[in-house]
């Protein structure tokens, strides 16, 4: 037996936080674990008595123990040769992502869907959606979730601006709870067209509205802004009021922080969210642009974890595609199956304005056409592809880093914009979800230390 090469240890005097790399299996070892592992520092046979040990059992269970001929990378191969086998004919798909339009009424030099889409031709030119490609696409997904017997599936409309085509929105959400009554439908929106009549018709038909502020009004009105550069911070805390007073209070909103708002979005401004009566708090950076994003990595993440901790201690909520890798090792994934987002293992499909066929609402990686809807799901289709180079153990661009089996990847547009604009975004953003991932584990071991 020998330890895996894949183990991982983040130590302190009285205990150690222990992970495989790619297997996950994250565990609190006490100094005895500790040190019965530490005696196979050279590959050696079991003796008899750690043939009947408890705990030799369990470090080979958790694989920081392992056969000295194991190849670990194989597992995983293995499981996710199944994985893509169900991902194949859209079994896997619960969420369409109706991109009804691709224009915003406002123009934060931030926003991931311009700066995404703007880096490739594959969205093609029509920038709103019609109600035919609408209609068509709801029947495509319905169909599917039928096909699958599925009952808990999502729309959800979100990339630019949806409220700018209300027309084909509304008739939308009329037509997909007609069909589905519990159908779950959100909309993700800078709020800024909404009105009383668009708020009482969402409270009525049950649509989850997901917005951002980038933080008080200094720090907000620097970077989410109309064209004319004017801050919208007002006129958004307006709309909380409006959604509030019909009896349909948000329950949270995102921040995204860069070099500009950074010094203004603090613990202060967690506590202003807290008394407002937000129950959660989404928080991240920049995951494209290099605009205005010159700070070291390690300002963000303890920005992110200033943050953080004054949400919890608020009592919100704090989540964030920073924290993906920490919560895939800590709380696991139902399914088996720890990815940076749901899109990247086959539970989502994008349809934009010309029909055409994503993962998720922001990437350009053309997958299909409505046109040809059920053969984006054929095997080694480039959907099944995209999916399958992206499942941890698969991706080549993560051998060899601590956190490759449950990061697995980053967003896709980071790579995708880093690619095409050479900006290196990506490598930036690996060292700061590594240096994230480690001090969110840190903060772990010294709460199981003070419980132990
Ligand atoms: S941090 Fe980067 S290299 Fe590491 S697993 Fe995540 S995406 Fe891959
Ligand atoms: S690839 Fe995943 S994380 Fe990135 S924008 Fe799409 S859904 Fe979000």
């Amino acid at each position: 037996m020998k330890i895996s090469k894949y183990l991982q240890i983040i130590q302190e005097k009285n205990g150690s936080l222990c992970f495989n790399s790619l297997m996950g299996n994250l565990f609190f070892l006490e100094p005895l674990y500790m040190n019965t592992l530490k005696s196979f520092h050279s590959p050696r046979e079991l003796t008899e008595k750690e043939k009947e040990s408890s705990i030799v059992s369990e470090l080979i269970e958790a694989h920081y123990l392992i056969k000295n001929d194991l190849e670990e990378r194989n597992i995983l191969k293995k499981r996710n040769k199944k994985w893509i086998k169900s991902v194949v004919g859209g079994r896997r798909v619960f969420l369409l992502n109706l991109i009804v339009s691709e224009i915003c009424n406002i123009a934060c030099p931030h926003c991931l869907h311009k700066c995404s889409v703007n880096t490739n031709l594959s969205h093609g030119n029509k920038k709103l959606m019609d109600w035919p490609t609408a209609e068509e696409s709801i029947n495509l997904f319905t169909n599917l979730m039928a096909k699958w017997k599925r009952k808990d599936y999502t729309v959800s409309f979100g990339s630019a601006e949806p409220l700018i085509n209300w027309r084909v929105l509304k008739k939308s959400v009329i037509y997909l709870k007609k069909i589905n009554p519990d159908i779950k439908i959100t909309i993700n929106t800078n709020l800024l067209l909404i009105d009383n009549e668009k708020a009482k018709f969402f409270k009525e038909n049950n649509v989850y509205l997901s917005t951002s502020l980038d933080g008080p009004k200094k720090g907000n009105d620097l970077i989410r802004i109309y064209a004319n550069k004017k801050g919208t911070y007002g006129d958004i805390l307006n709309k909380f009021k409006l959604l509030a007073k019909i009896g349909y209070p948000l329950d949270g909103f995102s921040i995204t922080i860069n070099d500009k708002n950074f010094n203004y979005v603090d613990a202060n401004f967690i506590k202003w969210a807290s008394n407002q009566g937000f129950k959660g708090i989404a928080t991240d950076i920049d995951l494209i642009n290099t605009l205005n994003s010159s700070r070291s990595v390690d300002d963000y993440v303890d920005k992110l974890m200033e943050l953080r901790k004054a949400c919890l201690e608020s009592g919100m909520e704090n989540f964030g595609s920073w924290t993906t890798a920490y919560h895939n090792l800590v709380n696991g994934c139902e399914d088996n199956m720890p990815t940076f987002c749901k899109a990247a293992k086959g539970n989502n499909v994008s349809i934009n304005p010309e029909g055409n066929i994503f993962i998720c609402g922001h990437t350009n990686t053309l997958l299909g056409n409505i046109k040809y809807f059920e053969k984006t799901f054929y095997p080694k289709s480039p959907y099944c592809d995209l999916i399958e180079k992206r499942l941890p153990g698969n991706n080549q661009n993560c051998f060899s880093c601590y956190i490759e089996g449950i990061c697995a990847g980053q967003c896709q547009i980071t790579r995708e914009a880093a690619k095409r604009t050479k900006n290196k975004r990506d490598l930036f953003l690996c060292n700061f979800y590594r240096a994230a991932t480690f001090k969110l584990f840190k903060e772990k071991l010294r709460a199981e230390l003070i419980n132990n």
